[in-house]
């Protein structure tokens, strides 16, 4: 699968608000913030979608984790919680095929889905 946008905003060849980054995993502001705290925290390896997941990827699935909840914390959303999201293909309403968490907050967010 081709590489997307943010392979670019990983390698920093195009702008983006950088919160957090290491060898695994980079953190950014979404660029359409659908809440007061909206950020992506995608692997720096691109894995197009959550069914491409392979066992080499647990290391930098579990960096996304830890480092969501501690831009929750650094956001000051975590007392009032927060909600953690990865859609997948179609159905998923997946857009960008380069994994990311979204986390979400600042505001109640709601039911879970739409309906
Ligand atoms: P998806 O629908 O694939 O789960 O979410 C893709 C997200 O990426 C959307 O929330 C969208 O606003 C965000 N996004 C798309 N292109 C860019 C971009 O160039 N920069 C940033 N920061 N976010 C983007």
């Amino acid at each position: 699968m081709s590489e997307t946008i943010f392979s670019k905003i990983i390698r920093r060849e195009i702008p983006a608000e950088i919160l957090y980054q290491d060898d695994l995993v980079t953190a950014f502001r979404d660029i359409q913030p659908q809440a007061p705290v909206h950020i992506l925290i995608v692997p720096n390896r691109q894995i197009p979608t959550a069914d491409d997941i392979v066992p080499e990827d647990e290391a930098a699935l579990g960096r996304m984790l830890r480092v969501a909840a501690d831009l929750a914390r650094e956001a000051g959303i975590s007392q009032d919680g927060y909600r953690l999201m990865i859609n997948c293909r179609e159905h998923g309403g997946q857009e960008v095929f380069h994994l990311h968490l979204h986390l979400l907050g600042g505001c109640s967010l709601g039911p879970m889905l739409a309906r």
